[in-house]
């Protein structure tokens, strides 16, 4: 895998980077989850977790059960949080591999509590005595969690239960990297919502544990929201959300400054010499014009690089970049380098993303998400598991 030709390029000193600068920014007292779901964003989860112990982070975030074994496998000790929900025969994985499950709804957490009486039964404990869940409340995102007006109920049936104990309250947010008034005014309710849902269990009598409602958009832009823990991904990885950029926490008195985690990058693996009327790939989309050079990169779609981005993706080569021509295939793609480049050689390093003025990248992922239509999280998590990621 080490001598792949097509790879990604992960730097830990820019995860380091990333992370002592979004503690720098946060409130000493707020705890941070960094989501390492989905392999770390692409990058590597291991890898990240890796830093996140080094640098005193206090929980990490996964959406799968198998990411949490994975990494405990991996000998990571930190607590770790499912953020999506499970199916009830995984219950036992979340036991016997310590994850705390964000869960709602009394059908779930009546079977999680039987679970749990099983689990002891054939001799398992839990530390406490009891197993920590973590209660999801939805306050507006549509997706995991009760309603505000369920919180107390839901809450006493967790205390109410047999073996599961309520360790903390989250939320999460569907428009707070948009920093328009309608993005603005939505958070601002979905904070309300989340606030009377907490208030509503204390009034219960029980106490909520750690509350936590901000990923990476709110981490870095609202401290007055940020309750008992902030749930970071995108910035760790070096990308703002959305339209909480660099500019406009500027523009708020905040200086956040990232790096790209990842660089996805292959080598030239042959120039070939294309005469007028010659094409290029399926669909013949390319046809020379005039007499030219044209570099085969072997790297294509089942690599993560989508084909929807010829025409127009340009890859860079020896601090120069060209564009891509014809269709993206499976494995390989196209580029026109120009009649008699002295600039390019076969077996040269092409870079596709990363971070920029670093090792050979002119463009990053977020800059790519625009050619693509999507955002520099698709772009990552795209990079498929063929592709080795190499730490550096
Ligand atoms: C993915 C996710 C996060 C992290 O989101 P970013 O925008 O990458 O910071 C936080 N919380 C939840 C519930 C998530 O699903």
């Amino acid at each position: 895998m080490k001598n792949e030709i097509t790879r990604a390029v992960i730097y830990r000193k820019n995860i380091e980077y990333n992370l002592t600068n979004i503690k720098k920014n946060l409130s000493p007292d707020t705890k941070i989850c960094v989501a390492v779901k989905a392999d770390g964003y692409g990058t590597s989860a291991l890898e990240t977790a890796r830093v996140c112990e080094d640098l005193g982070i206090d929980m990490l975030a996964i959406a799968r059960v198998s990411e949490g074994i994975e990494l405990r496998k991996g000998g990571i000790k930190l607590p770790l949080i499912l953020l999506s929900l499970c199916s009830p025969e995984e219950f036992y994985d979340l036991f016997e591999y310590e994850i705390t499950p964000f869960i709602f709804g009394n059908e779930h957490i009546k079977a999680l509590d039987k679970a749990a009486e099983e689990f002891i039964s054939k001799g398992g404990s839990f530390k406490n005595g009891k197993f920590n869940v973590h209660l999801a409340i939805d306050t507006g995102m549509g997706r995991v969690g009760c309603r505000k007006e369920e919180a107390a109920e839901t809450v006493k049936l967790i205390e109410n239960s047999k073996n599961l104990k309520l360790s903390g309250m989250g939320t999460h947010f569907a428009l707070s990297d948009c920093v328009e008034a309608r993005g603005l005014e939505y958070t601002e309710e979905q904070f309300l919502n989340f606030k009377e849902a907490v208030d509503s269990v204390r009034k219960a009598g029980i106490e909520p544990g750690i509350c936590h409602a901000g990923a990476s958009a709110i981490a870095c832009s609202r401290p007055d929201i940020h309750f008992d823990m902030v749930r970071p991904g995108i910035i760790v990885y070096g990308y703002y959300a959305d339209q909480v950029d660099k500019k406009y926490l500027e523009s708020k008195g905040i200086n956040l400054d990232l790096k790209p985690v990842m660089q996805f990058e292959t080598r030239v693996s042959a120039i070939k010499r294309f005469k007028r009327g010659q094409s290029v790939s399926y669909g013949r989309t390319w046809v020379c014009e005039k007499e030219t050079d044209i570099a085969v990169l072997p790297v294509g779609y089942a690599d993560g690089l989508l084909r929807r981005f010829s025409p127009g993706l340009k890859i860079a080569i020896n601090g120069k970049e060209y564009p891509v021509v014809g269709r993206i295939c499976m494995d390989q793609c196209m580029v026109n380098i120009g009649k008699d480049n002295k600039d390019v050689k076969c077996w040269d390093k092409a870079v596709i993303f990363g971070p920029v003025n670093e090792d050979g990248a002119l463009q990053d992922a977020e800059t790519l998400a625009k050619l693509g239509n999507t955002i520099s999280y698709e772009i990552m998590t795209c990079i498929t598991k063929r592709v080795p990621r190499i730490t550096v």
